[in-house]
This record gives C-alpha cells, structure tokens and sequence, in this order.
C-alpha cells in the first residue's frame, strides 16, 4: 500500500470525527472539449475517493457559458468516465439549479451583499485597482435593496442590452485578494443554451454557480485544481452569507505530461488547424484518442495512481503512462507475427507447395490464452531490416552464410541474395534444417530469431507507426506557435505490412503484441479488405538510453 495523499487524510479525519456519515464527491467537466489524461487524474481522485470511503460522485456538467458548450462533448464526457470504469450516482448540469441560483442572488440582493452595477466592462477592470493598490467602488454600489431587487428582475426579464449591467457582490475592493473585490454573479448573455434555450438571459460566473452547485449537492470534498486556491474565499463568503450547506473545496496540482498539451483549449486548435484527424486522433492526449491508440482504462488507471496527488506543480514524464500500458499489454496482448518491410525469403530444399501448421502459443505469459497455429512454407517475407549484405560488427541477424531461427519454425541459413538490374536485393535464398523444427531436442544454437509469415498466406495490412506529438519536452510552456512544436514523424504509415492470416478477422477492442514490433490494435477505420493497425506503444522504451531491440 502507498502512504496516504492527503486528501484521504482530510476525509479520514471528517469521518473520524462524525462531520459526516457519508462523503460526496463530483467530477464537473465543462462540456466544451473532449475529456484528456489530465482529467483522468480528477477522475481517478473524486471517483477512487468516494469508492474507497463508502461514498458517492455526482457528475455535473459544468455548463453555464452558452457559448461554448455543445452536446456532442457531452455524450463523449459521459462515454469517457464509463470507459474508464466508473459509474456516477447523479448526472447534473449546472444549468439544473439556474432558478435555485437566481433565488440565491436574490436573497444576497436582500442582505444588502449584492448590487446591479452599470458601469461597462473597461470601468469595471479599471475600478479593479491592483494586487498592490486597492481598487474603487464603484457609483452603482450603494442602490438600495428595493432598487437592486427591480433592477436584477428586470436583468431577467430582458430589459437591458448585453453588457448594459452585470450583478456584483458586495464584499470588498481593497481585499489584498482580487477575486474578493466586488466579483461579478451575473452577466447579461442573449445566447441559447444547449439545455435551458432562450429560458435565461442572463447567466452566473463560475464563481458564483460552482459552490452553490457544492452545496446544493451536498457535496463534502469539492477537489479542484490548484489555480483555484485563490477562489476559496469567496467560495467560502457565498457560502457563508447563504447560510446553506458548507461544501468545502480542497485543491491539488493539475497534471503535466511531457512531450504533450493538455489544455483544451490547446487540443482543439491542433484539430481546428489540423494537426491531428480530430479529437480522437490516437497522438491526442484525449481519452478518445488513448482508447483509439490501443490504451485500457486499467494502464491508465494504474498511471493515475502512480503519479499520486499533491499541491506542487510538476512535469510527469510520457515514458511513465507508456511504461503503465506496456506492463499492462505484456499480460494481456496476443502475440502474432506481422512483417512491416517485407523481404522474400525463399527456402530452395523445402518442397514446393507443401504447408506446415505449426504450433504457436498465443501468450507466453498466460498458457490460459492457448496456441495457434501458423502456416509455414517454401516462400516466406522477412523484415528487410533483419537482413544485411555486410553485416557490421554487433549486427547478430541474417547474412549470406549465417545461420538463424525462424520463430516457432526452423533454423535457416541464408545461401545467395537475389538482386534486380539496379543491384537492389529483392529475394533471399535458404535453406531449413528439418531436424531443427521448434520443440524438437535439436541443440543447435543461433544468435537471433526472426519473426516470419508465409507469402502465400500472408494477409495485407496498414499499419499506423505514432511518436510524440511535439518534438520538445514542454510543448505547453513554449512561446512559438504551437503548429511548429509538432514533431513531423509523429505519424509513420506502412501501407503494406504482411501478417499472418489470423489477423485477417483482428476484432476492435483486442490487444496484439506483433512481435519485436510493438503493441497493436485495430484502428475502426478498418475494412474488412484492409485491416488497419495503430501501433499503441514500442516494445521497449526507444527514448530511454539507446538499447538494441534485438
Ligand atoms: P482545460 O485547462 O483543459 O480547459 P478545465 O479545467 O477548464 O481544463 P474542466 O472541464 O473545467 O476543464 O475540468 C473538469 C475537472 O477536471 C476540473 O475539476 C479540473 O480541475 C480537472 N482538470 C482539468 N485539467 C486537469 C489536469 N490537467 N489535471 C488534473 N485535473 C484536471
Ligand atoms: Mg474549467
């Protein structure tokens, strides 16, 4: 077990303590974007928590800016979370409570704690003053209740342009903190909603909906990132002047992933600007585009709960979630033998038209998984790559008169090399040792073993090759335009690899380890006259200090 982060500190005390019999905890995406590795960890938390103390998550939509929320997101917020593997207790929308906050304005009004400013939005920022300097009340912020009262109604009732006044509270414009010099609550917005239409015209800050939201729901633990500690306080004040539940808001310290972007705002001009094919591109950092690249919701799971919780801000390195997929493919992957430039080898002692079915074990770290069987013939495609004419030192594959073992098959020597007019090799000859067919006693002993697949069985397929997006560690940090951080290799298609005829009915949602090559899934795009492939992760960390694959 890993030491306790400090939130499950915090809740264990509450509930030592009897402040609550139950903690309730809520994941409250905006549904203006696809949901990314970054919310994943705000998942894992809120969920993970309210799992582990007996509690319940709510998930609520975030969605009190008309402008940029589309349903579409939230569908692909919805498939994301269950993907992941957590279900919620209550789907809410922010938009839900619209009339319960505007009761809450109101009775701030009442308090004499909230007034109807007319100042323009430039007045406003000026009257602000600086973190150094207070700010200035304004003219508006001594109306009286009654005044306040009809001139808030008729906000609602659509008597005034956009822009014309905005609800502020009445807090103090000399807080050394910003957020508690006068915050606007409400603005005027003639825009549909994607839920409550042309109902409201006018619509609540953040700030003013999000803790009320809390406290409507009784949420207990509200867990947010770190940019908002400023806004406590006045999470705190509404809160408090409302006399209405006191849901606490806690913060902890966003994710930064190397070599990616994980601001939405970031994702969606590299779709905008196609960079990537859209949200699900399987270089996105998205959810979507995870799932697409052949990432399970357990490998991402497992990262979450590696790169822990904390206050400080830091840069987690991509090497770790690939490290996490790769753990988790190595037991789960079936293997399968998939040639991605191929090389004919043609084998001159075995009998023409003779097929072997040999056997081959689907996973050799889980004997549950069984065996196969794979065709062996005369004409086979190596990988032009395990070839070489004049092999260097420390280059332990074939070469004209070298011995090697074909997985699973036989041990070959290569005899000739067949080349065209312009000296390009196009085929090797071979010749097989039967005696040395696999789990035979043969002792013979080779240097390497070469993954294969028969020419006459073997089935055409595309195979999709990612790197990182970027090619520089911070992309999100960096002043240049983000269009010019992309890394040009990030995407490597081979239109034409050879695998072993198996892959022919490859089914979505199945993991493959193509051997010495990777690990792949099928990509939806696929037909059923053209497998498609996304490469998921290399075997091995090829970022890491350069070691040979073979
Ligand atoms: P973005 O910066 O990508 O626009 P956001 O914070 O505006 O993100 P929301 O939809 O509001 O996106 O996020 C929902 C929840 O996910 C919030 O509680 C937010 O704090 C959390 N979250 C967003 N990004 C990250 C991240 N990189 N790491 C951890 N939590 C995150
Ligand atoms: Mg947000």
């Amino acid at each position: 077990m890993s030491a306790k982060n400090f939130l499950e500190e915090i809740i264990e005390a509450d509930l030592k303590s009897g402040k609550y019999q139950r903690i309730v905890t809520r994941f409250p995406p905006e549904p203006n974007g696809y949901l990314h590795i970054g919310h994943a960890k705000s998942i894992h938390l809120n969920f993970g928590l309210a799992d582990k103390y007996g509690g319940i998550t709510n998930l609520r939509f975030d969605d009190t800016n008309p402008t940029t929320e589309e349903t579409e997101y939230v569908e692909s917020i919805k498939r994301d979370i269950r993907w992941l593997g957590y279900e919620w207790e209550n789907e809410f929308y922010a938009s839900d409570y619209f009339e319960k906050l505007y009761e809450f304005a109101e009775r701030l009004i009442r308090k004499g704690l909230a007034y109807v400013d007319h100042s323009s939005s430039e007045e406003i920022a000026a009257m602000k003053g600086t973190p150094t300097t207070p700010g200035m009340e304004s003219p508006y912020r001594n109306r009286t209740v009654e005044e306040n009262l009809e001139l808030f109604r008729k906000m609602r009732a659509g008597v005034f342009p956009e822009g014309a006044c905005v609800l502020r509270a009445k807090i103090d414009m000399a807080s050394p903190n910003m957020h508690m010099r006068d915050p606007v609550m409400y603005r005027i917005k003639y825009e549909s909603h994607h839920r409550t239409g042309n109902t409201w015209c006018i619509y609540p800050m953040y700030d003013f909906a999000h803790g009320q939201c809390d406290s409507l729901e009784g949420i207990t633990h509200s867990i947010c990132t770190m940019e908002f500690e400023v806004h406590r306080p006045l999470y705190e004040w509404f809160i408090e002047k409302l006399e209405i539940f006191p849901s606490r808001q806690y913060e902890f310290a966003r994710l930064n992933l190397s070599y990616t972007v994980l601001s939405k705002r970031k994702l969606l001009q590299l779709v905008q600007e196609g960079h990537v094919s859209g949200w699900d591109d399987p270089r996105m950092p998205t959810l979507a585009g995870l799932r697409r690249r052949g990432y399970t919701p357990e490998a991402i799971r497992e990262f979450c709960e590696r790169i822990g919780v904390a206050r400080r801000d830091n840069l987690v390195d991509v090497g770790l979630l690939e490290f996490c997929i790769r753990e988790d493919l190595n037991r789960r992957a079936l293997r399968r033998m998939v040639v991605l430039s191929p090389l004919k080898l043609i084998l001159t002692n075995y009998p023409e038209g003779q097929v072997e079915w040999l056997p081959v074990e689907n996973n050799p770290e889980d004997p549950a998984a069984g065996t196969r069987e794979i065709p062996f013939s005369r004409e086979l495609f190596i990988e032009q790559e395990d070839f070489m004419e004049e092999p260097p030192k420390g280059f332990l594959r074939l070469a004209p008169g070298r011995t090697v073992r074909l997985k699973s098959a036989y041990v070959i020597r290569c005899d000739d090399v067949v080349k065209d007019d312009r000296g390009n090799i196009i085929a090797i000859k071979a010749s097989y040792f039967p005696e040395t067919r696999s789990g035979s006693d043969s002792t013979v002993k080779v240097k390497s073993t070469l993954h294969w697949v028969s020419a006459a069985h073997a089935v055409p397929v595309r195979v999709m090759l990612y790197d990182r997006l970027f090619k520089v560690e911070n992309p999100a940090a960096s002043e240049e335009p983000l269009g010019s951080l992309i890394n040009p290799n990030s995407l490597l298609v081979v239109e034409r690899a050879m695998a072993e005829p198996d892959l022919r009915t490859a089914s979505l949602g199945v993991h493959y380890q193509f051997l010495r090559k990777g690990y792949f899934v099928l990509d939806p795009s696929s037909t059923p006259d053209l497998p498609v492939f996304n490469r998921t992760v290399t075997l091995k960390d090829h970022w890491a200090a350069k070691t040979s694959e073979h």
